[in-house]
């Protein structure tokens, strides 16, 4: 007998409290990673990034496991199909994994739950990816919270000191099965080839976190942890980061606190991962021009630090937070375009995209109910380049062309183009 134990979006093996409770059991266990063919037939770009950095990641553990006398079994496929097969070759006692919130990964795990049990096999899983998971912060009334900072306000307040105690996991893996497994599939076997971007390493020294409050929002020094990408897949405990936060910067805490937020605002709302927040804003009449979304996509607006955020998107797979807040405000509200198209191009574009984070910022930056951002407030491009960017130095480094005539004219009148947005917000809400 042995018990799977199924990594996610969890890949490490340090501090991993599903991994530690597996190898705490009674079993050996075998560690399996699925490459979800569901969600990689749905990627159109065959040299996706987070592909080959999930692949490569993958690779890392299994070499991992094998000098600790274990291994990695990676299959591609369907996951309930390869649990089946699973199930078949092997004599199961439990799969253990930890939880992921988002509508997609809820309905395979029910389904997961199903088969297992009709088999006789137990499905134990785990809160792993927050300090506050599903309905552990709520309103004093028993209801989600909807705005951020009440909630903040009552994560600090329930939070202790010991939600952060690392799971041991690393020091159980004399557990680990001993099984060969066969060759990890290639990203050429699963449709898909290598990408030339790398994901950057996070920064999270104390130098980079004290002066985070101070030099978070110029776009220009890049002063973030970049840490992302590793949170979205894994391989750092969240644990470990509230940790440094606490020693180092009460103003990143908040930033992960935002991500716990938007987490059980679409466990609590999944449909607002496709609807507006609130009911009143799902009928704008948009204006949804595909010529103008072109521009917005290429970073070719005449909006300098639109287009330069764009463009660092589209180059790298990152954009800086400030100028994410920019160019979405410039998409919904100067351009009239449903905020799901850019939620979408995000989506294809992001090594960090979280479905959670990107629809929540979207909606924050829409207005359209996330939180208690109102849909009258609309960015100023040139104001916000002004502020946050005023000797041009990011504008520069994406948009060479700035200050020459090779650069285009804006593409409408701010002035015009936010009364237009607030006035469509205005008819949506009288018509209700
Ligand atoms: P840091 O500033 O170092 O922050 C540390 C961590 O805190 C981040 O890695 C992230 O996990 C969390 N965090 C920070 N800001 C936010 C925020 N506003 N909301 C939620 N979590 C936050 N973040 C994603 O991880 N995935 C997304 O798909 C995503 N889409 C976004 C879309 C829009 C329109 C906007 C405005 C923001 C989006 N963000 C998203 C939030 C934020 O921009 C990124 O988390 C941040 O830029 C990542 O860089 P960093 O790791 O250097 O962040």
């Amino acid at each position: 007998m042995l018990s799977i134990f199924w990594f996610r979006r969890d890949l490490r093996l340090d501090d991993n409290a599903g991994l530690y409770e597996a190898l705490r059991s009674d079993h050996p266990v075998l560690p399996v990673f699925i490459f979800d063919k569901l969600i990689l037939d749905k990627l159109d770009d065959k040299q996706d990034a987070r592909v080959t950095f999930i692949h490569e990641t993958v690779i890392e553990l299994r070499k991992e496991l094998e000098a600790k006398g274990g291994t990695l079994l990676v299959r591609y496929g369907e996951p309930l199909e390869v649990l089946r097969e699973l199930i078949k070759a092997h004599e199961m006692a439990a799969v253990y994994t930890n939880h992921d919130y988002e509508p997609y990964a809820r309905e395979r795990d029910n389904q997961v739950q199903e088969l297992l049990q009709t088999e006789g096999i137990a499905f134990h899983t785990y809160k792993d990816q927050v300090i506050f998971e599903r309905d552990e912060i709520m309103t004093g009334s028993g209801t989600p919270y909807k705005v951020y900072t009440p909630y903040k306000n009552t994560w600090l307040k329930k939070f202790k000191e010991d939600m952060v105690k690392p799971y041991p996991s690393l020091r159980h893996l004399d557990k680990l099965a001993n099984i060969k497994a066969e060759a990890i599939p290639t990203l050429e076997e699963m449709g898909f080839r290598k990408s030339n971007l790398q994901v950057p390493k996070p920064l999270l020294s104390k130098q980079v976190l004290e002066n985070y409050a101070a030099k978070r929002d110029l776009p220009a020094l890049d002063a973030t942890s970049h840490v992302s990408p590793y949170l979205r897949f894994g391989l750092i405990s969240v644990r470990s980061l509230v940790a440094k936060a606490l020693q180092h910067s009460d103003t990143w805490l908040q930033e992960l606190i935002w991500r716990e937020f938007f987490m059980q605002l679409l466990y609590h709302f999944p449909e607002s991962a496709t609807e507006s927040f609130a009911p009143k804003f799902r009928h704008i009449s948009w204006r949804n021009d595909e010529v103008d979304f072109q521009k917005w996509c290429e970073g070719k607006t005449g909006f300098p630090l639109v287009d330069a955020g764009m463009r660092q998107l589209n180059a790298t797979g990152f954009m800086h937070n400030r100028v994410r807040m920019v160019v979405a405000s410039f998409l919904v509200k100067d351009l009239l375009i449903d905020w799901r198209w850019g939620e979408a191009y995000f989506a294809e574009k992001l090594l960090d995209y979280e479905q959670s984070s990107n629809v929540g910022n979207w909606q924050w930056a829409a207005g359209t109910g996330a939180d208690a951002q109102p849909y009258f407030r609309v960015f100023n491009p040139s104001s916000q380049s002004e502020k946050f960017d005023r000797d041009k130095a990011y504008m520069r480094r994406w948009v060479p062309e700035l200050d020459t005539p090779a650069y285009p004219e804006p593409m409408v009148d701010h002035a015009m183009a936010r009364d237009r947005a607030v006035s469509a917000f205005k008819k949506a809400i009288a018509e209700m």
